[in-house]
Parts: C-alpha cells; structure tokens; sequence
C-alpha cells in the first residue's frame, strides 16, 4: 500500500518520484510512498498562509492554541510504545532510545504550550507624559521547517511545537531516509483538533522539495537542521529573501579529561557520548583530549568499554549501538577510518565492517577508537557522523584550549573534572553553544540550545524558542489631549 503524505490537512498520494522508506537494520521496506511534488508545495503553503490568517488560529487565545499542543502531549504518552517500535523502524536507533526521544517530544510539545500560555508581552520604561509604549509579540506567518534523519520527532516537534504556539504555520520537509515519524506526527497533530492547514508533511528530496519550499515568496522563515553546507545555502536564500532562519548545523565536539576527573565516570560518559546513537548525534563528543598523566589509563578503559558495547539489531532489548542509517553513510565513516591508517592512526578497536550474522544484513559499525593522528588531521576537523572517536594527549591549559577551539564547528564541548573552578574556568574558554560537566549529552527542554561558529545560527528551546517564530510589534498610545505641537 503506497503511504498516503499530509497536504494542507488532507491525505493523499504525494505529486513526485516514488520513494521507499527502509529499515536500516536489515534493508526490509517500511513503506512505499510518492514524495510530494512541486503542486504539493504550493498548496501546501497557500493552506498555510490562509490558516495562519485566520480567526480560528490567529484570534485564539494563547490558553487555546496551547490546549492543542497539550492533547499531542498526552497523545504522545499514551502511544509511547508504538511510536518509539515506529522510530526504530524509520531510522535504526535502538528501542530504549528511540523510547527517550518520543519521550522528549511529549516534553517538547507540552512546554511549548505553557511558554504560549505565559508569554508576555513588553511594558518599556515609560519616557514621556503625552504618550505610552508597549510592545507584543505577533506570528511570523508560514515556517519552512526542514529536519535531518537522525532523531526524528525529537528534532521536528523542536520546530513544529514553538511555530505553532506562536501562532504560525508549518510546512515541514523531514530528510529523505525518515519520513515516517514526520507523518505520524501530523496525524498526532490531527487527531488532537489542529485546524486545517497549518500543518503539512512533505517527504521529498532536498533539492526540489526542500529547495521550493524555502524559495516560496509566501514563506517567512527558514527552520533548518542539518549539515553545515545546507546550513550555509539556506541562509543565502534567507539573505535574498530578507527572511529570518535558524540553523542547527554540524559539529566536531571536544571532550576534555582533566588530571583529576573521576575515570570510572569519565570514561563511561565519554563512551556515552560519542558511541549513543552510532555516533549520528551532531553534539556527539568526536574528539577527545586526555591530560597525558591521565593518558594510558583513559584509553585502557575506553577500549575495554567500547569492547564490551552491544552492537546488534536495534528491537534486541540490551542493544547499545544500532546500524547507521544506510550503507551509503556507513561506507562514508569508513572511508575515514581508512584514511586514518594511511595518516599513520592507530586503531585501538573496531575500525572493521562486521560481515557476519545479522550484522551483515544491515549499515552496522563497531565502536572505534583511533589514536596518534595529528591534530590537523581529516579525522580530527571533519564530522564524520558515526562511532568514530578521537584520542590526543595535552599537557597544559593553554594548549588545550589552542587544540580545543581549533575547529570550525562550536556545537558542544565535555569537561571531565573534580574540580569545578577549573572546569568552569575553562568552559568559559571554549567555543562552544553547550558545555557539559561532568555529564554528557543530557537536555533540558527550559535550557536554549545552538551552535557557536559554523555550528549554526539561533538558538532552539527554552523560552526564547518560541520568540524565535515571532516578531514585536510597538504600539504607540496618546495621552495628551492638544494636537501635535511642531518643534520649533
Ligand atoms: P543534510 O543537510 O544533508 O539534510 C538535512 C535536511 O535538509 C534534509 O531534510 C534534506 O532533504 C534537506 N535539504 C538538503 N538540501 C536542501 C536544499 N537545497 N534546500 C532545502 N532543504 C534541503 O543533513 P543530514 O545528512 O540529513 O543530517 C546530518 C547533519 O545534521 C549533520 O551534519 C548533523 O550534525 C546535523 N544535525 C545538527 C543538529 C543540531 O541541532 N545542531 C541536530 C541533528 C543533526
């Protein structure tokens, strides 16, 4: 049966190319579909543009539009089950993951519909008798709301959430390998009374789909999370078109090991880090520095741990690292690990295609830990995406800093150490949108997050995420009774 996608409140059979949505653990297909095509765009963003016009969104109440976002949150909860066995089916991650992220998209879906319901607007400081000002936040309009394939529902909600609760409409375009949680997402949507309209789906390719999408007069303003060189396109089209974004991009994570961390903890949440998810994590803490009293024993342990990781089918219960979601992107990492042996890396673990059992059926890579590269090195500046980790000793502060920092990316950084002056000393030294100490890839939905450098631009989350979907609007009131007096 081919999947019927989401277009200005209707299902329907998409207008573009047939497009397949596969399991990455084994390569079985989970559905069939048509992508949307260029007439599904355009409807799409006139229901949208009507929607977000009218009384039934538009004059709702804040305490009205966010009951909608509340009755998806407690959708989400019930079904929990269901929806985390369809997110493992659309991109691979391992079920107790995929049960988190659905999870944080209730979380997601319900703390926006507060933020809706307690925004305020502005009372400046009054500077003058014969008037008053106040200040209000309005919708922007229709929101291109482009996702990548690596944690579905958790990344879309992250948009779909804060437009809507500003009094947006959304049309979202998820990343070709993962349509399936986008669409059941506007089913949720449905369900819980969106009117129609203010949210459509469309799967399709990136360069017709994505690309029509942003470049639409109608469209006025660019969600965006991907990679960095997408990043950087959609922010010329916004240039163009005089549009705001936001850009979740890519990222190259430092996590450092203090002298004086607790090496049980370190270690283990250095594994976490980097290894959850395959590695497909942009905030994936990918290099590592190690203070060199520390080094032999760092790497002793995290090689004994990545050993004992659990690669396998991600519905296995006690899996710890699922495929990566195709061949194609697992051939990729790879490439890389090849490219550090040539380089002269040497490779602590892993670092080898399994080509047995169900591991062959499917993009599986082993946890891999490569050391003795330099710093300028392929391996140490670019993401690559998968469990691929990066070991250099430091000696002093200052040079680990200089190393640190020495990257394009400014997404996250870890500090492992006993001693919070130090770590906060250097936290405010590093680059980087997010620094965790002494914990590692744990989110808060209250706390913003985004990229320093070309990590990205914007922040999503906390309360300003909902701000960032909407624009001020001043208002002027006279309070003198005489007609304006011209200066002299
Ligand atoms: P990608 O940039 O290839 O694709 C992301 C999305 O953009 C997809 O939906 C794709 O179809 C669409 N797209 C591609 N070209 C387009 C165009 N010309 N116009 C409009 N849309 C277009 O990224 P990916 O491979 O899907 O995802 C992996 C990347 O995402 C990594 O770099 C990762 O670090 C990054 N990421 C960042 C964050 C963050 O919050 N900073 C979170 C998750 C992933």
């Amino acid at each position: 049966m081919t999947l019927k996608i989401f277009v200005a409140g209707e299902w329907r059979e998409g207008r573009g190319d047939p497009m397949v949505s596969r399991f990455p653990a084994d390569g079985s297909i989970n559905a069939e579909l048509n992508a949307a095509g260029l007439d599904d765009v355009e409807e799409a963003i006139a229901a949208a543009d009507a929607a977000w016009r009218a009384p039934a969104w538009r004059d709702r109440m804040p305490h009205e539009r966010a009951e909608v976002l509340y009755r998806v949150s407690d959708l989400i909860r019930e079904r929990l089950d269901e929806l985390a066995a369809l997110q493992t089916r659309d991109n691979g991650k391992p079920l107790a993951e995929a049960r988190g992220l659905v999870a944080s998209a209730a979380g997601t879906a319900r703390y926006f519909a507060a933020a809706c319901e307690t925004l305020e607007g502005e009372l400046p400081t009054q500077r003058n008798v014969d008037f008053m000002t106040l200040s209000q936040y309005e919708p922007l309009g229709v929101i291109a709301a482009i996702t990548p394939w690596n944690s579905p529902i958790a990344s879309e909600m992250q948009k779909v959430a804060p437009a809507l609760a500003g009094g947006n409409a959304v049309v979202l375009k998820p990343a070709e390998a993962t349509p399936l949680m986008a669409l059941k997402l506007a089913e949720l949507f449905e369900e819980a009374g969106l009117p129609k309209g203010l949210l459509s789906v469309l799967p399709g390719r990136g360069s017709v789909i994505g690309e029509a999408l942003v470049r639409h007069p109608k469209v006025r303003k660019i969600s965006f999370t991907g990679g960095t060189s997408t990043g950087r396109h959609l922010a010329h089209v916004a240039a163009d078109k005089l549009i705001g974004t936001s850009l979740e991009l890519g990222g190259k994570s430092p996590t450092i090991i203090c002298e004086d961390a607790d090496l049980e903890q370190a270690t283990k949440g250095v594994a976490y880090g980097i290894f959850s998810s395959a590695g497909q994590a942009c905030i994936a803490g990918s290099r590592l520095f190690i203070h060199r009293r520390r080094y032999d024993e760092v790497m002793a342990r995290l090689e004994t741990i990545a050993r004992e990781l659990r690669v396998g089918h991600p519905e296995t219960p006690g899996v710890h690292l699922g495929p990566l979601i195709s061949e194609a992107h697992r051939d990729g990492v790879a490439a890389y690990v090849e490219r550090a042996r040539e380089e002269g890396g040497r490779i602590r673990c892993g670092g080898v295609i399994p080509s047995e059992g169900e591991l062959a059926a499917g993009s599986f890579y082993p946890p891999t830990l490569i050391e003795g590269l330099p710093h300028d090195s392929a391996v140490c500046q670019e993401e690559i995406f998968g469990p691929v980790l990066v070991a250099l000793p430091y000696d002093d502060e200052d040079e680990l800093v200089g190393l640190a920092n020495d990257n394009v990316y400014g997404l996250a950084a870890g500090i492992w150490s006993a001693d919070y002056r130090r770590a906060l000393r250097l936290a405010g030294r590093l680059e980087a949108g997010t620094v965790w100490i002494n914990t590692y890839k744990k989110f808060s939905i209250s706390t913003p997050f985004g990229g320093y450098k070309e990590s990205g631009l914007g922040r999503e989350k906390g309360r300003q995420g909902i701000q960032a979907y909407m624009q001020q609007k001043s208002l002027y009131l006279g309070l003198d009774h005489e007609p304006i007096a011209w200066s002299d």
